[in-house]
């Protein structure tokens, strides 16, 4: 069976029938393009049989798109009556019923996906975007890759490399599940309503294997949190806090083989987790 997609005037319909007005609390910037959404479905290499979660499927046009592909999808929608109505919309566009699961539900609290997905794909609400990406990364190991559409700006700070400008606590967490990477730039003029502001797609990898465990993960975040936190001064000030005092670490930066002079903005996610390593060796 072929999947068709949704037009521009059908998503304007379909959102007077349910009586949706897209509202800016809940990010809700819809893509009235069907040339973008296989775009992104192309960016992200969805293969059929493959298994998808998609966060925020809203009227269901990225949806459409990625069952057209031949993929099954897990849905992750917290507006009630947008989650409801997406079966409808999916069967009337000639979708399997079996290929897609809708949870009605706030991406951020979500702790079991049904289907097992595998692949990440979204055009994230633009104000839990980082949130919700390193939840998602965090929770839900089986995801192995993906592609998003977020904010330029956002996209730009995800795929950062140290010494850059833009470089901050979100790259380097991003960074600690794998290589990230711009892969698309999209046009404001795509989406209903129009934001003020630009988007880009951009794609992870997930390391074969973890970097470290879970304790390690939340004590290397930690150490970045601070880091950045006061991003303008010496590292062994600016970790002071955790460590104790800027003497403790000052002690476990050079442990760390890390300069306690240096900036947070110059480490890699590697430097950052040997100092959370140095911190317990004490
Ligand atoms: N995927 C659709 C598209 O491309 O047209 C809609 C994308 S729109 C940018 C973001 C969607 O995320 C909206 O449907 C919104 O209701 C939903 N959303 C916002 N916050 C959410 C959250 N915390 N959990 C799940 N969905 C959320």
């Amino acid at each position: 069976m072929t999947v068709s997609l949704l037009g521009a005037a059908e998503i304007r319909r379909l959102a007077a029938e349910l009586d949706v007005t897209p509202t800016k609390k809940l990010g809700q910037n819809f893509v009235v393009d069907a040339n973008t959404v296989r775009k992104i479905v192309q960016a992200a290499d969805v293969q059929p049989g493959e298994r998808v979660v998609e966060i925020g499927p809203g009227l269901g046009s990225l949806t459409l798109a990625i069952l057209e592909a031949g993929a099954s999808v897990t849905a992750v929608e917290i507006d009630h009556r947008l989650a409801a109505h997406l079966p409808e919309t999916a069967r009337a566009h000639g979708a399997a019923e079996e290929a897609l699961t809708v949870v009605d539900a706030d991406a951020l609290r979500v702790t079991e996906l049904p289907g097992d997905p595998t692949i990440l794909v979204a055009n994230l609400p633009y104000n839990v975007s980082v949130p919700v990406l390193l939840h998602f990364l965090e929770t839900f190991p089986g995801i192995r890759r993906g592609v998003v559409m977020v904010q330029a700006e956002v996209a730009e700070r995800l795929a950062a490399a140290p010494g850059s400008k833009i470089y901050g606590a979100p790259s380097v967490k991003a960074a600690w599940y794998g290589p990230w990477r711009l892969c698309g730039t999209v046009s404001r003029q795509v989406f209903w309503p129009v934001p003020n502001v630009d988007s880009l797609l951009v794609g992870f990898v997930r390391a074969p294997e973890p970097r470290g465990s879970e304790d390690e993960r939340r004590r290397t975040f930690a150490v970045v949190d601070a880091a950045f936190n006061q991003r303008r001064k010496m590292l062994r000030q600016a970790l002071s806090g955790v460590f104790g005092s800027a003497a403790a670490a000052s002690e476990v930066l050079e442990r760390a083989g890390v300069a306690p002079t240096s900036r947070g903005e110059a480490l890699t996610v590697d430097d950052y987790h040997r100092i959370a390593l140095a911190g317990v060796q004490g």
